[in-house]
Parts: structure tokens; sequence; C-alpha cells
């Protein structure tokens, strides 16, 4: 298989052709092995326009949805963000080359063990996974440039905006348990202006502040 081949196809059919046209972010997209982050027997079916299953119910996202949540946090180069739902860690890796540093939370340990494996093979550095409820954010490392949040919840959590920074963006899937929106946040004199990007559909956020 010549994944490289098909990663540069998947850019260019799946992501480009969809309007993304950020060059780092497609840059990184490029230097990043989606292959390694799905299971064994899926290989063949990393650069599949759709999500695909890890285990534990939970599922790596399709490229053009990683794509445009992560062109939604504008990222320079400089940023802290938080990640909840590492889930396979293909996401926390993308970002990983387009921030300073990188917390990822995830509920399932062993996701959260074989993500943080993936991405110490990849010698991706600047990035820490956390195993624990990510609706509550994580408190430690706040505020945070830009929140990320790859499972559907029924509303914004409170807790993420208070660990945002003024000017951070936060974009997170919002609806019911079978299909969300796309909502991203700018925190402007502490309050969110949201945009909507349209029908999208997660799987659901679960914790305290989730379902
Ligand atoms: N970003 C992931 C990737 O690149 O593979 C895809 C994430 S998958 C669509 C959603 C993940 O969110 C699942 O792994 C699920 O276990 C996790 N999740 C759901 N609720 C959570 C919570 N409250 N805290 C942390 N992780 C949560």
């Amino acid at each position: 298989m010549d994944f490289e081949k098909m990663r540069e196809e998947m850019i260019k059919h799946q992501i480009q052709r969809r309007g993304i046209r950020d060059k780092r972010l497609l840059s990184a997209i490029s230097s990043i092995p989606r292959e390694k982050f799905v299971p064994e027997g899926e290989k063949n079916s990393a650069y599949l326009d759709c999500p695909l299953s890890i285990g534990m119910g939970q599922t790596i996202s399709q490229p053009f949805m990683v794509a445009l949540m992560t062109q939604c946090l504008s990222l320079k180069g400089a940023e802290t963000v938080l990640e909840v739902g590492t889930g396979s860690g293909y996401q926390a890796a993308i970002l990983s080359k387009l921030a300073k540093m990188v917390y990822t939370v995830e509920r399932h340990s062993q996701l959260a063990d074989r993500a943080e494996k993936i991405l110490k093979e990849l010698e991706i550095k600047n990035i820490k996974v956390v195993v624990g409820d990510g609706s509550n954010g994580l408190e430690e490392y706040s505020p945070y440039d830009g929140i990320i949040v790859t499972a559907g919840a029924p509303e914004i959590p409170q807790s993420l905006i208070k660990q945002l920074s003024e000017k951070g963006r936060i974009v997170i899937p919002v609806g019911n348990s079978f299909s969300q929106d796309l909502l991203l946040g700018v925190k402007e004199k502490g309050k969110l202006k949201i945009s909507n990007y349209g029908g999208c559909v997660f799987v659901p956020l679960v914790g305290q502040y989730g379902w």
C-alpha cells in the first residue's frame, strides 16, 4: 500500500476540493500518517472519506471533519490547545504540528494508552494525554487559546467556556445524540460569539456536562 500517495489523494479530493486552503494545515495533514492511528485490520481504509471504528464503540473522525474543525481554531503556532475526546490520537497529532502545546482528554483509558503509544512512536513531544471526563475541561493547564471537542454535546459546557482565554476559540458539535451542528465560539468580553458550520454526526460526549 502506498500510504503517502493515498494521503496526497485524500488531501486533494476530500480536503482541498471542499475549500480548505490553509497551507500550514494542509502541510500538517500531509505530515501525519493516518494509517498508524487506525486498527490493524483497517489500514487499507485509513484514507477513505468517512469515520472508522477504533474500538470501545468509538471512531476516528472523517479526514475532512478533522481539517474543518482544526481550521476553525485558526492556529498560528504559539497556542495552548485542549482537545476533549482523544480517541485514536490522530486529531491531537494534527494539532501538535500547528500549536505550541496540546492537552487531550479521553474517558477510555484503553484508547488513551493506545493513542499515547502511537504519538510516542511518532516522536511527537508537545501532546499530553490525560484520562478523565473532559466535559469538565482540564483546569490545571487552563486557560486555552483553543478548545476542540470531538464528541457531540447537548450544549457548550460552561466549564469549557470558563477555561477558554479571551479571544480564544472553541469548536464543538452541539445537538442531540444522533446529529449535531458544528459550532465555533469566539470568546469576546467573556461571552461566546457563535457561528454555525453545519450538520455533523459525532459519538456522544459522555460525562458531567455531556449526556
Ligand atoms: N479526536 C479523535 C481522533 O482523532 O481519533 C476522535 C474522537 S471520537 C469521535 C470521540 C471520543 O470522545 C471517543 O474516544 C470518546 O471516548 C471520547 N469521549 C466522549 N466523552 C468524553 C468525555 N466526557 N471526556 C473525554 N473523552 C470523551
